[in-house]
């Protein structure tokens, strides 16, 4: 493993190779937030109940993965 740990933007798509996955904000979205998902930059998982949601989102449409790197 390595131990420099992935920031947002750099990690890539463990499913597909797809680099530069889409961060996903949790929650209720902000207009901001709805803006900038329109413009590709982040995704919206929405209000979650998971103890441990993925992080990003696969910016391929085909693929979607979600995961955290
Ligand atoms: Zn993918």
């Amino acid at each position: 493993m390595d131990d420099t740990a992935p920031g947002p933007g750099v990690a890539t798509c463990p499913q597909c190779g797809t680099v530069a996955p889409l961060p996903i904000h949790y929650g209720y979205p902000e207009p901001q937030h709805i803006r900038a998902a329109l413009r590709g930059e982040i995704a919206l998982g929405g209000v979650v109940h998971h103890p441990d949601p993925p992080a990003f989102e696969c910016r391929s449409s085909e693929c979607g993965y979600t995961f955290t790197p």
